[in-house]
């Protein structure tokens, strides 16, 4: 019996380990894409530099995105609606600016790619590939000539709104909630004007943060696939930006690619049940370090820091987020999905995905999961890699 224990013992070690060597391995010779990441918006408020050790202080450094397995990373240049006209065009070239300045710093490691033959070339010289997504139409403040020069400072997709409506595009998050105030619903001349330029120039359209309307009118307009660069299913969690069956099933006979979002509020339904009672439980602590801070950001940053094993235990688990990737693949098939992690714009994601370090664990669970190797290798990074092409092909 003794021996029999042993023999079961030993057997399963050994499976651990060959398990673990599998996706390991399979992991670092994939391709991976991670197509949001605002660690450029993080990076001004923390005043911190990519190239420097940053554990611990953000989800995201030079030498972890490597660690992670990481090949390739869609930078965030953002800022919020407190930035319009005069103002939102020159705050997105300044982080357009600090990513030039740290792809300089770093040429051996790391380069700017904003074509597929580029993207070829980092992947043969085993450099990190640096991209560009701006993250809201409203930077470009309502000028063409504005969107034209994001192209040519290299930025290959822009996500039409955020959660506030443009004067073109009206946003998820005012459909939503405000629809009775908006002007219009979905886009007018002008945003159609601005999809079709961008089909133009070979910008991706980011339908992530959009209405449904404009959803679809986008959809309708689009010759070129879309993405949803940082999304996740809404039949699994009712958030107004997760994206419903149909616009599942739109983005599937458009070709495109639902990249998934790690946020746990977007993953797990009853995320802001709980993490609503951490704040009512901890809300005059939050109320004075918001007015001795004046902002709401480092409140809950310093909130969350104090109360780490609290915070801990309001994630969910990582196989909740594979929920969300199964339920599109079952709908739309294993060619429309993605990873857009959302890394340095959360305050949680679900356990185990700790930084983009924990990238592997992903691959850990699609083979778990009974995935094939090749389909894997799309959703780790050969789907946003079709789009890219298909949407920088004239
Ligand atoms: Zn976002």
């Amino acid at each position: 019996m003794r021996k029999y224990i042993i023999l079961v013992f030993t057997l399963a070690c050994f499976y651990t380990t060959a398990m673990a060597q599998r996706y390991e391995k399979m992991h670092s010779s994939a391709v991976v894409v991670d197509t949001h990441n605002d660690f450029l918006s993080a990076s001004i408020v923390k005043n911190v530099s990519f190239d420097q050790s940053l554990k611990g202080v953000t989800h995201s450094d030079l030498q972890r995105m490597k660690e992670g397995g990481l090949d390739v990373q869609v930078f965030s240049i953002f800022c919020d609606e407190q930035y319009g006209k005069g103002t939102a065009f020159s705050y997105a070239n300044r982080e357009i600016d600090s990513l030039n300045a740290i792809v300089a710093r770093n040429p051996s490691a790391m380069s700017m790619v904003t074509n597929p033959q580029q993207l070829q070339k980092a992947l043969k010289e085993k450099k990190f590939a640096a991209m560009m997504g701006v993250e809201g139409g409203h930077m470009i403040e309502d000028n063409i000539a504005y969107l034209d020069s994001f192209y040519r400072r290299g930025v290959r997709y822009m996500t039409l709104t955020w959660n506030n409506s443009t004067s073109w595009a009206s946003s998820a998050m005012d459909e939503t909630l405000h629809a009775d105030s908006l002007p219009h619903k979905g886009l007018n001349d002008f945003g159609k004007q601005v999809v079709r330029r961008m089909n133009e120039l070979g910008m991706i359209v980011d339908i992530s943060h959009v209405g449904e309307q404009t959803f679809y009118d986008a959809l309708a307009l689009s010759t070129k696939p879309v993405i949803a660069s940082h999304s996740c299913a809404w039949t699994l969690n009712h958030v107004f930006r997760n994206l419903k069956d149909d616009q599942i099933r739109a983005i599937g006979k458009n070709n495109g690619v639902i990249q998934l979002n790690f946020f746990s509020g977007f993953v797990d339904s009853n995320f802001f049940k709980r993490s609503d009672a951490f704040m009512a439980a901890h809300k005059s602590e939050w109320d004075s370090l918001k007015t001795a801070h004046n902002s709401d950001f480092v409140a809950d940053m310093l909130l969350f820091e104090k109360y780490a094993a609290e915070v801990n235990s309001l994630r969910p688990p990582l196989s909740m987020l594979l929920d969300h990737l199964d339920y599109i693949v079952k709908m739309i098939g294993v060619d429309h999905v993605g990873l857009g992690s959302d890394f340095d714009g959360i305050n949680s994601a679900p356990k185990e995905l700790d930084d983009v370090t924990s990238m592997p664990v992903i691959t850990r669970e699609l083979l778990k999961r009974g995935y094939k190797k090749k389909d894997i290798r799309k959703i780790l990074g050969g789907n946003f890699i079709r789009v890219f092409k298909a949407n920088s092909a004239s």
